[in-house]
């Protein structure tokens, strides 16, 4: 059998590894995915198709293609301090920190049960939220505020986990309309609660970077679940104790 690495001697500056090893690592990923039948947009989580030491490898592999992007810009990343390492910052930065939600697990959480019978209307935030558009790769950056109408069954969560789950669901490239409804998802199926109430403000620099240019406009999303959908003044309550919103 001809082997690719004989095939494509001198043709390619990677080095070759037998077998399976050549292949890279996001597409063994990718068919993990495909052979589940998940979904793999760019909001979605992916961590539980990622084996050990296979996210070291996806860096290496993300700083390659980024070298290649800067090769295609013509940037001499050679000769160039200011880029030398561009491509290995870039890679960690979106594998390691901005979205880094897409490839590690949902944030532990210690549920507790409502032993207190906590029955009254609870507001977290404002939390700041950091993400990027999925459009542009363009950061987003806002706040948000939690409302949360427990019963008795509800999960209380510690007030610091509605930060860390808001955290987990924007550290991916998104798309601020269905961010907001993953989070409700998210914090309903783990906390049960009777209402829950979402606000989020942010800023999107893709309008104000490129594009039209606009550097004071600002997306509002909102998102009502359980009893601050059937109850109006619930609803007004909860949105007349955010603190003013600079206009
Ligand atoms: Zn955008």
């Amino acid at each position: 059998m001809l082997r690719k690495a004989d095939a494509a001697a001198g043709a390619n500056d990677a080095p070759q590894a037998p077998d399976d090893e050549g292949t890279p690592v996001s597409v063994k990923i990718r068919e993990r995915i495909l052979a589940a039948r998940q979904r793999f947009h760019a909001n979605d989580n992916i961590a539980e198709f990622i084996q050990p030491g296979e996210l070291e490898a996806l860096l290496d592999e993300v700083e390659h293609k980024m070298r290649g992007v800067l090769d295609s810009l013509v940037i001499d990343t050679e000769n160039d301090h200011n880029t030398a390492n561009t491509a290995r910052r870039v890679a960690k930065m979106y594998l390691q920190e901005v979205f880094r939600g897409r490839y590690v697990n949902a944030p532990g959480l210690t549920e507790f049960p409502n032993a207190e019978r906590l029955n009254e209307l609870m507001i977290v935030g404002p939390i700041t939220v950091r993400s990027a558009c999925s459009h542009h790769l363009c950061p987003i950056m806002g706040r948000l505020w939690i409302g949360v109408m427990p019963n008795e069954h509800t999960n209380v969560i510690g007030l610091s986990k509605y930060a860390r789950l808001a955290e987990w669901v924007m550290g991916r490239p998104q798309i601020q309309e269905e961010a907001v409804v993953q989070l409700a998802d998210l914090i309903q199926e783990k906390t049960q609660p009777d209402g829950l109430a979402l606000v989020m403000e942010a800023e999107h620099f893709c309008m104000q970077w490129r594009g039209v240019k606009e550097t004071d406009s600002k997306m509002i999303n909102s998102v009502m679940r359980g009893v601050f959908l059937k109850d109006p003044s619930l609803r007004r309550e909860f949105l007349s104790l955010l603190p003013r919103r600079k206009d």
